[in-house]
């Protein structure tokens, strides 16, 4: 397998921004969230297990994750997350390692929201590259993209690991509170720095 950047950031960093800026580099990323919509919509390979294990309730019609009573149950029972978890967290993996294996490009970047949360999708990635800006610029851009209300975005940055925390724990950082003009400027600097840092030859 090629080298792996595990990217990651609270909601609203910049993430799919920066993943974006990397693939004019070549450099392909592979989306944890993504993978886990795959394996839950129709026909997805964790339907039957999670069928098994919740019953049909949690079911659409079409065959597809209610995520509306998941989201529900799970909320509610905590050791009902942890059961979905144990089924997803696996396939998840799996799918995620075949669909890195598969990418072109010199290294490959994980997109993990919630990395540094989940032991076994650090365990993929060499290094680990967090997109970070002030909690009111992430506020307002998931406000402007979402049309969710302010205190639910508010509640969800809450719920999510501090951001000094996150600082602590990165390897690298992107700081994305400037323009993009800026972010693509620091994406061609790691972008240098991860092929020299994984010996690769230089573009
Ligand atoms: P999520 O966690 O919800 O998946 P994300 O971390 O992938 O979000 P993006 O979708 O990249 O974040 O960015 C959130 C919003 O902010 C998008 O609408 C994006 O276009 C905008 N945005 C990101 N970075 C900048 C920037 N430097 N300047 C202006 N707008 C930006």
């Amino acid at each position: 397998l090629k080298p792996v950047v595990g990217l990651t950031g609270g909601i609203g960093s910049g993430k799919s921004t920066v993943a974006q800026l990397f693939a004019e580099h070549g450099v392909c990323c592979v989306d944890a969230d993504a993978v886990a919509h795959q394996l839950t919509a129709v026909g997805g390979a964790a339907m039957a297990a999670i069928r098994t294990a919740f019953g049909d309730a949690v079911v659409t019609v079409d065959g597809a994750l209610d995520r509306t009573v998941m989201r529900q149950r799970v909320f509610t029972e905590p050791a009902e997350r942890q059961r979905l978890e144990a089924i997803l967290h696996p396939l998840i993996r799996a799918e995620s390692l075949r669909q890195l294996a598969a990418a072109p490009g010199p290294y490959v970047l994980l997109a993990v929201p919630l990395l540094f949360e989940n032991p076994a999708f650090q365990a993929l990635v060499q290094r680990s590259l967090l997109v970070d800006c002030p909690e009111d610029m992430q506020h307002q851009r998931v406000m402007a993209r979402s049309g969710l209300a302010a205190e639910q975005v508010a509640a969800i940055i809450a719920a999510q690991m501090p951001r000094q925390q996150r600082l602590q724990l990165a390897d690298d950082v992107i700081h994305n509170s400037g323009g993009l003009a800026d972010l693509a400027l620091q994406v061609d600097d790691k972008h240098r720095y991860y092929l020299a840092c994984f010996g690769l030859p230089a573009p």
